[in-house]
């Protein structure tokens, strides 16, 4: 796709699964001009053959008490039901640790809540869309059974029904006489069940093909088989030009701000793409400035140093690594940023208090990049005591 097909009010939703057709609904409703762009033909995937459960019953997260255990068993064999291929790879093994730490009883009382409300807004919003005469698809308010053949397992499974309960949910323990007065075709192979009455489905296979449908009659363009790809370099490129042509066929000043980061003009080892991306941002900042001024367009970018973010810091930091490597410690002011300082410059760079800055790259990191640079920073390790020492060898009084 060209930035030619963008226009500044479009949203682009990338990803069209369940969550990016809804979000394209919705949004398509609000009044926004809608793309949705996927790597597939939009015909098959978790969205399409998923069991098409709405189930606030499911509130007990994955990562519960005793799922490690069970999930190194099931890691060695491919039909268990949570099989995770093992490999000797970073990333997993970052993974395993945060997902370990995280199955513990806390976890699943805080996450509980947030799962049944997340399952119940989906199935109100379900009921709503259904409502629009332009949908068919199949979808029922019968609850699900968690049918069980060991006694073991109906114990787990009431104990799950009873906290589902306890969360305002309807739930309730049936003897498999009435499983099979309420299912009278099926032959019932269980001892008894769970019975979440508060479950509902429908056919995702359905559901997935009229959406795609009414999206595309309601004017969503929906471009099949385009992978989203190098969204730092190729993503500001898209945008600014799109921008920049808008703005000087309209005759119209404005301001372009581009995030890079302090290695984009030396490099860093462990990130070479993210760096040559950020480089090529810097360029494009530095080029256009001096283009484009002359149609009233001003260009400048921020290269923030270490601002936590929960998401990147726990991606990038996980665990105790956070404070083995705690970036406040390589920050000559001793902390890392506050996001309103970030936000600040930002104001300001995009403000008409800064109208005669253009083509330049303002640093915030509290002089981090600085202190990596400059050759003998790191004299700042010796000790006072040794430092008197010298002096005195020099005939400086301490
Ligand atoms: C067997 C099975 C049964 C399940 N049963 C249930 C159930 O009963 N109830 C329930 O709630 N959930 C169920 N799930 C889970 C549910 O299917 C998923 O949570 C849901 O489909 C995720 O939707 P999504 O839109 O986030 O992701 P996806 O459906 O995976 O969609 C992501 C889309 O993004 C596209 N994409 C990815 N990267 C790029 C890129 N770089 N550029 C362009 N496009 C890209 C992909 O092609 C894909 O179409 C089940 C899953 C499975 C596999």
């Amino acid at each position: 796709m060209s930035e030619d097909a963008l226009q500044l009010d479009d949203v682009v939703v990338i990803g069209g699964g369940i969550i990016g057709l809804s979000s394209a609904y919705y949004l398509n409703k609000a009044g926004h001009h809608v793309t949705v762009v996927d790597q597939s033909n939009l015909d098959a995937g978790a969205s399409y053959v998923n069991a098409g459960y709405l189930s606030p019953s499911h509130l007990i997260p994955l990562s519960a008490p005793g799922v490690m255990k069970k999930g190194l068993k099931w890691m060695f064999n491919p039909a268990s039901p949570l099989y995770i291929k093992p490999r000797f790879d970073l990333d997993f093994l970052r993974w395993s640790w945060a997902f370990n730490k995280s199955c513990n009883l806390k976890h699943v009382q805080k996450a509980a809540p947030v799962i049944r409300d997340i399952s119940l807004l989906s199935q109100e919003l379900m009921t709503d869309i259904k409502k629009d005469p332009s949908f068919t698809f199949h979808y029922q308010k019968k609850g699900l059974f968690m049918l069980c053949q060991t006694e073991k397992m109906l114990e787990e499974e009431l104990e799950v029904a009873k906290y589902a309960v306890e969360l305002g949910l309807a739930a309730k323990e049936v003897s498999r006489l009435e499983i099979q007065q309420m299912e009278p075709d099926v032959n019932i192979n269980a001892i008894g069940a769970a019975y979440f009455e508060c479950d509902h489905h429908s056919t995702p296979q359905e559901f997935m093909t009229e959406l795609k449908a009414y999206l595309t009659n309601a004017g969503v363009n929906i471009y099949a088989n385009e992978k989203v790809l190098d969204i730092v370099l190729k993503g500001t490129s898209q945008v600014t030009l799109t921008a920049g042509k808008h703005w000087i066929a309209a005759k119209q000043p404005g301001v372009l701000l581009n995030i890079v980061t302090t290695y984009a003009w030396t490099g860093s080892g462990y990130v070479v793409p993210s760096a040559a991306a950020k480089a090529g941002v810097l360029a494009l900042t530095r080029s256009l400035a001096v283009e484009w001024a002359k149609y009233g367009i001003r260009s400048n970018a921020i290269a923030p140093g270490p601002f936590p973010t929960e998401g990147a810091w726990s991606r990038l930091l996980p665990g105790d690594l956070v404070k083995k490597f705690d970036p406040a410690k390589k920050v000559p002011v001793g902390r890392v940023g506050v996001h309103q300082e970030l936000a600040n410059l930002a104001a300001y760079l995009i403000s008409d208090f800064s109208a005669y800055v253009n083509g330049d790259v303002i640093t915030i990191d509290g002089g981090e990049w600085l202190k990596g640079a400059g050759e003998f920073n790191n004299l700042e390790m010796i000790p006072q005591e040794m430092w008197d020492m010298m002096e005195a060898s020099r005939g400086k009084k301490p």
